[in-house]
């Protein structure tokens, strides 16, 4: 699945309850779900890992639909390797 398909069914599946709840409460719902995957790879199984990984994404895609922005255009910064250096793999000290 692509990023963009993926934001779109994200979108359809929880984007009016999201909503709803607001872009503060959406930010919170992340940060939390970040905290499940730092603790499922300290001490979760690869499947803990990748059920917070898809937690994650899902709140990840549900805030840049309510900001009104595209997972994809934020993806292409990386597009062209390190955005800083602009190589592949980067050569930032
Ligand atoms: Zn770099």
């Amino acid at each position: 699945m692509q990023i963009a398909e993926f934001q779109a069914l994200m979108a359809r599946t929880y984007g009016a309850r999201d909503r709803a709840r607001g872009r503060v409460a959406s930010v919170a719902w992340l940060a939390e779900e970040l905290g499940e995957l730092a603790q499922a790879v300290r001490k979760g199984s690869v499947d803990d890992q990748l059920h917070e990984l898809g937690d994650v994404l899902a709140w990840l895609a549900s805030l840049a639909d309510q900001l009104g922005v595209s997972l994809d255009e934020a993806a292409a910064r990386y597009a062209g390797g390190c955005p800083r250096c602009g190589r592949m793999p980067c050569g930032c000290p």
